[in-house]
């Protein structure tokens, strides 16, 4: 299939998802909402907000993640984590999304405030995301998703170990996982065989980052211990002064990316957005993925 002419056997049956992050300003909040209101035609299967590091956006994430989900015919996600919190305080935000009519939260350990330190429980709080998971699924039936790492999470002891953990949490009641971002498809074939044989069969749904910014994605993917591939540096080169030029080879690396998953048989991507809409609704464009209901002007009339 990766032979055939570049996007002639796309059919248009990829479900899409988009992760947003909360806004800081009415001017960020101005993009967000540009983008959402964007992307929303394309009629994903749902909408996600992230929650800060060391639970710092919690007020904005719940803010954000309340008005999608009643104001617009998205079904909204909200990321939580097990940071600086006690688990009756994380289940009170929950409890807040479930009161708001929020079904579907992404289930996360996060990271310590402090960049490079090493994660450890606060007390009284959930030791990690699959006790979390665990935790909701007591609350409500919420509809869970949870990370996954095609490279190893960082803290992991082997790749078994990593492979196991992300057992424990569907095991725990997550109802699919999520990719870190990676660069090449091979990465996530290989994983997806991995998972596969050590008896995991949930969906595990690529997460795909459009890199706009050359030097920010590198420092993202060295904490994260993603590989960037050597060609994507070549590719990238002498483009800071070349916006336009940038945008071009960010929305072709990132299109290659996804074909290449679609063409391996991956049912349903996620978009890291940054508030942006233009690469993931041109990706989706080229993938098939088209307005769902287009306005009818005449019923207006
Ligand atoms: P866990 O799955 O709990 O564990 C991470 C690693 O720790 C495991 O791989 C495992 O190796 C080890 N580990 C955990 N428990 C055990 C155990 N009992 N024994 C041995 N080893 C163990 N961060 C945010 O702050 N906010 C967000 O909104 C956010 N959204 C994200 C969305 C996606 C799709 C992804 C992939 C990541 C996101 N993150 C976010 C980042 C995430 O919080 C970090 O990667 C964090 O370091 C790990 O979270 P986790 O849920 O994968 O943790």
């Amino acid at each position: 299939a990766l032979d055939a002419p570049l996007y002639a056997d796309v059919r248009g049956d990829l479900a899409v998802s988009f992760e947003f992050f909360p806004p800081k300003n009415e001017k960020m909040e101005e993009q967000l909402w540009d983008a959402v209101r964007t992307l929303e035609p394309l009629g994903p299967e749902f909408v996600s907000v992230t929650y800060g590091a060391g639970g710092t956006t919690r007020e904005r994430t719940h803010g954000t993640v309340a008005r999608i989900q009643r104001e617009t015919s998205l079904s909204a996600a909200a990321h939580l984590t097990c940071v600086e919190a006690t688990r009756e305080e994380i289940d009170q935000v929950a409890e807040g999304y479930w009161a708001a009519g929020v079904r579907h939260i992404v289930a996360l350990r996060g990271d310590p405030p402090e960049q490079g330190a090493r994660f450890s429980s606060p007390a009284g709080g959930y030791e990690n995301a699959a006790a979390l998971v665990a935790g909701l699924r007591r609350l409500h039936p919420f509809e869970i998703s949870v990370a996954a790492y095609p490279e190893s999470h960082p803290d992991s002891a082997s790749t078994a170990a990593d492979l196991d953990n992300l057992k424990r949490k569907l095991d725990a009641g997550a109802n699919r996982a999520i990719t870190q971002f990676f660069f090449e498809a091979e990465t996530f074939f290989r994983f997806r065989d991995a998972a596969a044989a050590a008896g995991i069969d949930a969906e595990i749904v690529p997460g795909i980052m459009p890199v706009c910014n050359f030097a920010s994605v590198q420092r993202m993917s060295a904490m994260c211990g993603t590989a960037v591939p050597a060609w994507m540096g070549r590719l990238f080169e002498g483009l800071d002064a070349h916006p336009a030029a940038r945008q071009l080879v960010a929305a072709t690396v990132a299109a290659e990316l996804s074909r290449r998953l679609y063409a391996g048989g991956v049912k349903a991507l996620h978009f890291y957005t940054l508030n942006r809409a233009e690469l993931a609704f041109a990706i989706c464009h080229l993938l098939g993925v088209r307005a769902k209901a287009p306005v009818a002007v005449e019923a207006a009339a």
